[in-house]
């Protein structure tokens, strides 16, 4: 197993899914991670239905961006495959996607409310407002088309009545995006049922916008 070309990339999505898994962002086996395989114009992601307790680096599939199929596997890839193609294929500066099932951001999505600019640190990491991609059954081309429009190019989006999908350069930046959306849903869910948010005033949205587009600006 140690001789396998991709053994690296494999071992990094399985690393970053169970830190997703356990911080609380999915359970069991939902959700799903990938990132772009250094040298080759391929994804590496998570597969289906295998729990993040049981997971292994092996289990990890390698598909091709061109052909969206697996180049090396044991097993199938997440289903969500086809929303990961779609993002890779429209957002060059996205080296990975963690998509999560997490609770409070799953509540505004189910609400079908964008999470609007209410902390600084949100408009610095995810570049605006995180709005909400039309519904379409999990897994199909037409959510791919959806998420990546919602998208734009922000570090994330909601999935009416599913969850999120966070970008970033590398996985480890995914994550942190994934993570900071959901404190900021949290923080968004308990002050609607407490009283009226307020959003940030115009000067730091462009504050923190130019601080989004330096970062994703950096060399990689
Ligand atoms: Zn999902």
């Amino acid at each position: 197993m140690s001789n396998d070309r991709f053994q690296a990339d494999r071992e990094s999505v399985l690393f970053h899914s169970k830190r997703m898994w356990e911080a609380g962002l999915v359970v069991a086996s939902a959700g799903n991670v990938s990132a772009r395989v250094s040298g080759h114009n391929a994804i590496a992601i998570t597969p289906t239905s295998v729990s993040y307790d049981v997971m292994t680096a092996d289990q990890v599939v390698v598909v091709s961006l061109d052909s969206g199929l697996p180049i090396e596997s044991k097993v199938r890839p997440s289903g969500e495959l086809p929303t990961h193609l779609a993002v890779y294929r429209h957002r060059q500066d996205v080296g990975a996607v963690v998509h999560t099932h997490a609770p409070y951001v799953s509540t505004l999505s189910v609400l079908r409310r964008p999470l609007p600019p209410i902390i600084d640190e949100m408009i610095v990491y995810f570049g605006g407002t995180i709005e909400v991609a039309d519904y379409a059954f999990t897994g199909t081309d037409d959510l791919g088309a959806n998420v990546v429009g919602a998208l734009g190019d922000r570090a994330g989006v909601l999935l009416s009545n599913h969850g999120n999908l966070c970008v970033g350069s590398d996985l480890a930046e995914a994550l942190h995006v994934a993570l900071t959306m959901e404190s900021t849903a949290r923080i968004y869910v308990e002050s609607l049922r407490t009283g009226d948010p307020v959003v940030l005033p115009e000067e730091s949205l462009k504050a923190g916008r130019a601080m989004y587009e330096k970062r994703r600006r950096r060399p990689r």
